[in-house]
């Protein structure tokens, strides 16, 4: 079958980098196999063993964060001060699961009166991984460190602008000194994802992304019967109450806004404000946006780069355009530089409603969305009616008001008070609604690709 080639392309000067040769749909599964070999030799592994391998991996991301983190800058933009933050938050994430993964798959003994019976968590086999570019290294090792602890083998087919990066995950694994073949990356096309799920080897997918491709795999998943972990998209939402300190309230906005330059799916898309505090929340929101002067990503004091892509900078703009042509007033931002490359400024609307994009649609770049509420109740009802339930935000200055809310009114897999949504190891991460299902980090995320056995022995 047909090679693919993966062209890289700067996003910061528009100019064309390395290229990639990929692999056929044939060697694709030839590799596959492979995988599958040598998770029948690492499921017998200790969880010892696996630790020790699991923290060499940390080691030698630390040891090359220089490395990586130009990489992710020369192929999706990211800054580098960004991309090293990134490479050590996954060698932090490889540490904490190898402490903590044997303790939290102990065998559970279950008191049945009598006979001995206990919960044992078995591996489930090769996981196929399909990752977005946003956060190249995060989204892959917040997934592999907890699947290779737990037993399993996996293969990665990555964002098809990002194969430097792709590769260089399955360098830290096979350089860390895993069995050669246990994490393997695939340059393959997104036609390609749905055959390899249909492949017997191929024991259960994981997917972060957009919902349109999180449909596709998850049809294709359940076409084979096959176990799908789903992170999909976000238009988080946070309510501004009328108790909130209003300079905080635009401080946590615009962070929440601005991670990744505003492409994450769990970047604060929505600001739902109530009325009286309004024009101040916009006001300081205004400021702080304007603190985001897009510079130059190699440059080590800068924290706001290009967009990943022009393609991707163009529909961001459609999205501003038409939601000012819907009646959205623009308060910062919103103009296409004339530079090559893909750049865009931090941009602020006011006066969002329904009908317009910033509303209805996720906006993956730096544009805030300002939507007045009348009260609580009006604000927590804005908030929820979207397709997406992933983070999700409350800035009030009553902490016990602002956790009922958050515990109890929000239709959202994480709900933080006074503070943006971020992912962390040791919290469970993912989404309700069209935002996906199933969990990553944590113990949660440690269960989703183990088969939990019942042992029953008389
Ligand atoms: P995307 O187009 O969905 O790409 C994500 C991955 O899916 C890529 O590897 C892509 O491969 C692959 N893919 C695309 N279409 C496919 C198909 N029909 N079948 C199989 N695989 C397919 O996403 P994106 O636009 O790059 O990333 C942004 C989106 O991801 C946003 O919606 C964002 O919110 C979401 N996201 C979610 C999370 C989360 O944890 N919930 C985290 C980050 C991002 P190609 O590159 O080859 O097309």
């Amino acid at each position: 079958s047909a090679k693919p080639v993966f062209q890289t392309v700067n996003p910061a000067t528009g100019e064309d980098g390395k290229a990639y040769d990929g692999h056929s749909l044939d060697e694709a599964k030839a590799v596959l196999g492979q995988a599958r070999a040598a998770f029948e030799d690492w499921r017998r592994t200790s969880y010892a063993d696996r630790a020790a391998l699991m923290k060499t991996a940390a080691a030698v991301l630390r040891a090359r964060k220089d490395d990586y983190a130009a990489l992710m800058t020369a192929e999706m933009g990211k800054t580098l001060a960004d991309g090293r933050a990134e490479i050590e938050k996954c060698a932090g994430a490889c540490d904490w699961f190898a402490d903590h993964a044997a303790d939290f798959l102990k065998d559970e003994t279950v008191d049945v009166g009598g006979p001995h019976a206990f919960t044992t968590f078995n591996p489930l086999g090769v996981v196929l991984a399909v990752m977005p570019w946003n956060f190249p290294f995060w989204q892959v090792f917040r997934f592999a460190a907890p699947a290779l602890m737990a037993g399993n083998g996996a293969v990665l087919k990555h964002a098809s602008n990002v194969p430097g990066c792709a590769l260089a995950i399955e360098g830290v694994f096979r350089d860390a000194g895993f069995p050669e073949h246990l994490f393997r990356t695939l340059l393959i096309p997104s036609g390609d994802v749905a055959p390899l799920i249909e492949d017997d080897r191929v024991a259960a997918v994981t997917l972060t992304g957009s919902v349109g491709a999180g449909r596709k795999v998850a049809q294709a998943a359940g076409g084979a019967l096959k176990k799908v972990v789903l992170e999909l998209g976000g238009s988080d939402a946070y309510v501004i109450l009328e108790d909130a300190d209003v300079d905080l309230a635009a401080r946590v906005a615009a962070a929440a806004r601005m991670v990744n330059g505003g492409q994450s799916c769990i970047a604060g898309k929505r600001f739902v404000v109530v009325e009286s505090v309004a024009e101040a929340f916009e006001q300081a929101l205004v400021r702080e946006m304007a603190g985001f002067q897009a510079g130059d990503p190699t440059s080590p004091d800068v924290r706001f780069g290009p967009l990943v892509s022009v393609a991707a900078r163009d529909e961001i703009h459609r999205q501003v355009e038409a939601s000012i042509d819907a009646g959205a007033r623009l308060l910062l931002g919103g103009e296409v530089p004339g530079k090559p490359g893909a750049w865009y400024p931090a941009t602020v609307l006011a006066g969002v409603v329904p009908g317009q994009p910033a509303h209805d649609e996720e906006v993956f770049g730096p544009v805030a969305a300002v939507i007045r509420a009348k009260d609580e109740a009006d604000a927590i009802r804005i908030a929820n009616a979207s397709e997406y339930g992933l983070g999700s935000g409350v800035i009030t200055s009553d902490i016990a008001r602002g956790t009922r809310i958050a515990a109890e009114q929000l239709d959202a897999g994480m709900a933080f008070v006074n503070a943006n949504v971020r992912s962390d190891p040791r919290l469970p991460f993912g989404g309700v609604k069209h935002s996906g299902h199933g969990r990553e980090c944590s113990r949660y995320g440690l269960l989703e690709f183990v088969n939990v056995k019942t042992v029953w022995v008389e």
